[in-house]
């Protein structure tokens, strides 16, 4: 019979944020160079210096749990992850791209804005108190990051609102839809 409990549970979903953070570190610089907007671009590479630093923050956990980080994928991060690349090979761009790629970031931010309570939860629970410390400092980073994200989608999606329909772009579309 297994026998894991809540410690195990805990490690596991470390285990899991570590793997997560490390592909968002591949990741968000793809993000920034597909941005056209200057804001959207300086805050994907800012997200970018603090994921790793989100990164140096679980070695600190595993090293105080004695534990390594390896060893799990998160199959939801690469999926979130791969949306945000299908979105950067679809046929938008400009501001209706930026306002896509917003949209892909903000699912991120929200698994780890999950992912980061529960652990805190569980470090509170099994009194991991430097845990829950290091782990609240992220999960403040990551609420931040998807505020600053919806206050820029406020004027970037009107942007893309407004941006002209170029009758030839959609015609080609067009075309190479029923081709
Ligand atoms: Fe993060
Ligand atoms: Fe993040």
């Amino acid at each position: 019979m297994p026998d894991k409990g809540l410690r195990e549970l805990y490690i596991d979903e470390l285990k899991d944020l570590y793997n997560a953070e490390n592909q968002l570190v591949k990741a968000l610089p793809k993000m920034a160079k597909a941005s056209s907007s200057d804001k959207l671009r300086q805050g994907f590479v800012a997200h970018l210096e603090q994921t790793k630093g989100h990164v140096q923050r679980l070695e600190e956990i595993f090293e105080r749990l004695d534990q390594s980080p390896k060893g799990k994928k998160c199959v939801a991060m690469a999926g979130l992850v791969e949306e945000g690349s299908e979105m950067i090979n679809e046929d938008f761009e400009g501001d209706v791209l930026d306002a896509g790629l917003i949209g892909a970031a903000q699912r991120v931010e929200h698994y780890e804005i999950a992912a980061y309570g529960t652990a805190k939860a569980f470090a509170e629970l099994l009194g991991e108190s430097e845990d829950v410390s290091l782990l609240d400092a992220t999960l403040s980073e990551e609420k931040e990051t998807d505020e600053k994200l919806t206050q820029l989608a406020e004027t970037i999606n009107k942007q893309a609102n407004e941006a002209p329909k170029l009758e030839s772009r959609s015609e080609k579309k067009h075309v190479r839809r029923i081709a």
